[in-house]
């Protein structure tokens, strides 16, 4: 398993973002015995935000966007679900995490934070505060931060393979379902929303 610093190499920077994401794989790793997956088995991991929480799922998953194992559900939730292809057994982990209390002062300086102030004082002490959020989420036990139940889900179709056509505006190719008409010529969507 990759560890922590591995994990925000790839994303860039440590936060409590990348903590928490980093914490759901390593659940979802064990739970879906991911070392034991055959060749013609694959894991897919169906994510419900994009936020930093996705890089880590992605790093040590190998469940990424261009594979098509990584499917996002805009919904807004801290929710998670791995599923074995083509068996179809899979865990949902959800986070249900109380992050450490503020104190008056983390909670002065974020509020001059929002109202735009970025002296140094105010970075350090939102840094500060962010570090502390990370950390707590790394050291938790499993169950003070997550929920894992068993569930069974429609198994998201393999990914298929479109022809692709040329758009009469702007000559890129378009995959064939993306494709729009506009004044009887197929076109690609920018072109489409194009005035
Ligand atoms: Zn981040
Ligand atoms: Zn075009």
């Amino acid at each position: 398993m990759k560890s922590f610093d591995e994990v925000v190499g790839f994303h860039g920077h440590s936060c409590p973002g990348l903590a928490l994401g980093y914490r759901v794989a390593g659940t979802a790793l064990r739970e879906m015995k991911r070392e034991a997956i055959s060749e013609d088995e694959e894991l897919v991991a169906i994510v419900e935000n994009n936020s930093c929480a996705v890089d880590a799922i992605q790093v040590m998953t190998g469940c990424t966007f261009g594979k098509g194992n990584l499917i996002f559900r805009d919904y807004g939730k801290q929710a998670y679900t791995f599923l074995r292809r083509p068996s179809g057994e899979a865990i949902r982990i959800s986070i249900d995490f109380a992050a450490p209390q503020e104190t008056e002062e983390e909670k002065e300086m974020w509020k001059r934070y929002f109202q735009g102030d970025r002296s140094p004082e105010v970075l350090k002490a939102v840094h500060n505060r962010k570090a502390k959020k990370t950390k707590a989420i790394l050291d938790a036990s499993e169950d003070e931060l997550l929920k894992v139940i068993r569930v069974s889900v429609p198994l998201p179709s393999e990914e298929k393979l479109y022809q692709s056509i040329s758009c009469a505006v702007c000559g890129e190719k378009v995959a064939e379902p993306r494709a729009r008409l506009k004044d009887g010529k197929t076109v690609c969507i920018p072109c489409f929303e194009k005035e």
